[in-house]
């Protein structure tokens, strides 16, 4: 299962990010793109799945937020939202330069007491 393995890495990169107080995580929130084909309720099912190998997860909580896909339009200069895989400008130029959507990252780590 994919998706497992990319929360499990996620808390890797966590406890090697902060050794000293990755027991205070509360919460935890990561940015995918439309384009990386990850689905919330996925990485929700996975993290439970998780927590039963790692019950310290328990307490932490994980919000996943779905990022639209922007691209770039050279001919007018301007960032536009893909709608359902429509990649043209409103300009009407076609533009495939794809700046955000594709991410799959850590956006936000919030500690108990802070
Ligand atoms: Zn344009």
């Amino acid at each position: 299962m994919h998706e497992i393995s990319i929360v499990r890495n996620v808390f890797d990169t966590l406890q090697e990010t902060y050794p000293d107080k990755f027991d205070q995580i509360t919460k935890v929130q990561m940015e995918a793109g439309l384009l990386s084909n990850i689905q919330p309720i996925l990485i929700q099912n996975a993290f439970e799945a998780l927590i039963l190998e790692e019950p310290g997860l328990a307490d932490i909580e994980l919000e996943v937020v779905q990022l639209p896909i922007i691209a770039h339009c050279d001919a007018c200069g301007q960032d536009f939202e893909v709608v359902r895989h429509r990649f043209v400008c409103a300009c009407g130029t076609p533009s495939k330069k794809i700046v955000q959507g594709e991410e799959l990252q850590i956006s936000k780590v919030e500690f108990f007491g802070n």
